[in-house]
């Protein structure tokens, strides 16, 4: 029975909509002036402990003047031209920001914002071919991070494949086990949204998944703490379901 019912719950939130990330991501990102150079990479030593920093030249030297430049910068420190993104980085590291799930969403906004108007393709307008595609690739993998890192869920997703690489897919895609605790709360929840009479009462629902939102997100920041990424793992699977009834739940209070 609570199969058929996980699979009816399934169904209806399939059609969420569009994520916030997705949104904030087609937002224009202001042009600015040209690269900001010196003072990203100030900026980007400051953030990123030196033990973290790994930037791309450093193995085979600038692609354009052949010298080696120093660790972190995106810029060639010698001709200035732009480098190509070090898929070495994970999102984290290229995003100047701490290896954790508890992350400040603000700090994040800003370290996306600062990089993409130095990096971003509306700067290279007049450069060569090669940065011109360099920049598409360090904008783009700059979005591909933030998305990832912005959501509580896939974040932790994320940070779970590179704490155990082998189990990321697999917990991304299979659905929640079945927890007896879990299922009751879906049932719960459930017939309190059939029986929802007035958008007050939708709204204590939403209330109650924000809630539950909540502890995992408690709960999931404890176990990565405590070195437990196992135990992360079915606690995001759960945090993912309840984030897309949430986003249903957000849909039936939208005015019509
Ligand atoms: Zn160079």
């Amino acid at each position: 029975m609570f199969c058929s019912l996980m699979r009816t719950v399934r169904l209806a939130v399939l059609t969420g909509r569009r994520s916030r990330a997705a949104q904030e991501l087609r937002r224009p990102v202001g042009a600015g002036p040209q690269p900001l150079g010196r003072d990203l990479e100030l900026w980007y030593r400051a953030a990123v402990p030196s033990g973290l920093r790994a930037f791309s030249p450093a193995a085979t030297g600038c692609w354009r003047c052949g010298a080696s430049p120093e660790p972190s910068s995106f810029f060639c420190p010698s001709c200035r031209a732009l480098q190509p993104p070090d898929r070495r980085l994970d999102y984290f590291q290229l995003l100047g920001l701490p290896r954790r799930f508890r992350l400040d969403v603000e700090r994040l906004r800003e370290s996306h914002r600062r990089l993409q108007r130095a990096l971003h393709p509306d700067n290279f307008g007049r450069s060569s071919e090669t940065e011109r595609r360099y920049s598409e690739e360090q904008s783009a993998l700059l979005n591909e991070a933030y998305a990832a890192l912005l959501r509580p869920v896939s974040r932790g997703l994320y940070l779970l494949g590179l704490e155990l690489p082998d189990e990321r897919l697999a917990a991304e895609d299979e659905a929640p086990a079945d927890d007896p605790a879990f299922l009751g709360a879906v049932l719960e929840l459930n017939e309190r949204l059939a029986e929802a009479e007035s958008q007050a009462s939708i709204q204590r629902v939403a209330a109650s998944v924000e809630q539950r939102l909540r502890e995992l997100d408690e709960q999931v920041g404890r176990a990565f703490e405590q070195g437990r990424p196992r135990h992360a793992r079915p606690l995001l699977q759960q945090m993912k379901y309840w984030n897309s009834i949430g986003d249903r739940v957000k849909e039936l209070l939208l005015p019509r």
